[in-house]
């Protein structure tokens, strides 16, 4: 199967409320545009040299979403054009995306990454430290960023029940903040962003409504 079959597959397996993000980080420009071949659209990077490369050699109606770490220093490189950044994990970093939308003129959507696994490698924000940023006084005054969900990755083991856990809190969290936190012009919570190549249909079934494959799609890395 080529990768737009593939995708055209996956899409028809998902339930339609839920998006996908062909993660094409390392795949080559050719690669990609064989992808978008099958009117796929929203494509995920994890490195702002990268996406800025992809960027700019492919066709200017592809959506692309920030999904890996994003160090303050770089958010002046993608804030033109991004349409979502999955891995907000601080509110210094949230400054910077709300100062650099704002002199592009734009408002950049942005999804708070939670920490949701055992292992201690990955980014993210604790739930304390998530109701903690969306409390700080400043955020009702950032008007060019609009905080649409939250962004989880489970750990990364075979047992199912581990990685169920994780989700379950996840949605449990956002259910939570829902309740708690009234929707404003920058807080609009809608999208739960977990699922990778290994466990989507697991994410799905928790409540995800956006996945991120990679590997399933492009082939492995
Ligand atoms: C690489 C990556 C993915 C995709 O992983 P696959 O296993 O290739 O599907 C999803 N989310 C994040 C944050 C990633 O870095």
């Amino acid at each position: 199967m080529t990768v737009a079959q593939r995708i055209v597959e996956l899409k028809s397996n998902i339930p339609p409320n839920v998006t996908l993000v062909a993660v094409s980080k390392t795949k080559p420009i050719e690669l990609i545009l064989e992808a978008y071949q099958s009117n796929h659209k929203i494509f995920g990077e994890n490195k702002v040299q990268e996406l800025i490369a992809k960027y700019e050699a492919l066709p200017k109606d592809i959506e692309w979403h920030l999904i890996g770490h994003l160090q303050s220093n770089k958010v002046k490189f993608i804030a033109s054009f991004i349409t979502l950044i999955h891995s907000v994990d601080s509110f210094k970093l949230l400054v910077e995306i709300n100062k650099e939308a704002k002199k592009n003129n734009r408002i950049i959507n942005c999804l708070l990454q939670i920490y949701i696994a055992k292992e201690d490698t990955k980014f993210g924000l604790s739930e304390t430290e998530a109701i903690e940023l969306l409390k700080n006084s400043e955020f009702t005054t950032m008007h060019n960023i609009n905080i649409v969900g939250l962004m989880g990755m489970a750990s990364n083991t075979d047992n199912i029940d581990i990685v169920k856990n994780e989700f379950k809190s996840l949605k449990l969290f956002f259910e939570k903040l829902k309740k708690e936190f009234q929707i404003k012009s920058n807080l609009n919570l809608s999208q739960i962003s977990m699922g990778m190549s290994s466990d989507y249909k697991i994410a799905i079934e928790e409540g995800s409504t956006m996945i991120r494959v990679g590997s399933s799609l492009f082939g492995e890395r």
